[in-house]
């Protein structure tokens, strides 16, 4: 059984999404306000978070925020208002993982949830570790260090690094970098994609113009050459 936090101050939606979730089988705590969702989330271990933006003493992004520079890496999933578009990329760039706005049907809600745990799943079956040239790279704890410095990557950039090394050797597309690593986002591209391979290039290739191990599959996408790394 799932555990799902629902961090909404609206009592009204706040009910009709608990009935619904617990209707589905899934265990539901629920927070009214910003700080008692953050507590919530550090203390009950939730396997997904449901996070309202405007919510009273701590804001949705404040929430998000505090849990990743905690290392809280559970999925959560933002609810905005209608065509904030800047709100939405501000929150995922906080480090949430998807959002829906508001208002929302509840089986788009439901399907977006189990989509993050899906892809929850999928991510802690691949490699949890990577090391190459003094850069060690901890996927599940997202921490990285070159030459024992703190090396910052982003969340997406972990996330897309880890499936090509789960996949090494192998040419992945585009579009399926865009789903596994930004699922139903909307706003997303295939240049997103390539934004986030040449920023983490630069951190990670020694020659980030002529990469060795983040290679470029024309036409295609992306492939990870594991030579000289390993991965645990
Ligand atoms: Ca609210």
């Amino acid at each position: 059984m799932s555990r799902i936090l629902i961090i909404e101050d609206e009592q009204q939606l706040c009910r009709a999404l608990c009935d619904n979730f617990a209707f589905e089988g899934y265990e539901v705590i629920v927070a009214g306000d910003g700080a008692s969702g953050y507590s919530k989330a550090t203390a009950e271990k939730p396997d997904v978070v449901i996070l309202d933006l405007m919510l009273p003493r701590m804001s949705g992004y404040d929430v998000c925020r505090k849990l990743r520079a905690d290392g809280v890496n559970t999925p959560i999933l933002m609810l905005t208002a209608r065509g904030e578009e800047a709100d939405r990329i501000a929150g995922l760039d906080l480090g949430a993982d998807d959002y829906v706005t508001k208002p929302f049907s509840l089986g788009e809600l439901g399907a977006r949830v189990r989509a993050l745990l899906r892809r929850a799943g999928r991510l802690r079956a691949m490699p949890d570790k990577l090391q190459l040239e003094g850069i060690v790279i901890d996927f599940a704890a997202y921490e990285a260090h070159k030459d024992g410095i703190p090396l910052e990557l982003t969340r997406k950039e972990f996330q897309l690094l880890r499936l090509l090394a789960a996949r090494s050797g192998q040419a992945v597309t585009r579009d399926e970098l865009l789903i596994e690593v930004w699922g139903e986002e909307t706003y997303v591209t295939n240049r997103t994609v390539d934004t986030h391979v040449a920023n983490l290039r630069a951190k990670i290739e020694r020659d980030p113009r002529h990469p060795r191990r983040l290679l470029t599959v024309h036409g295609i996408g992306y492939r990870w050459d594991e030579q000289n790394s390993t991965k645990t």
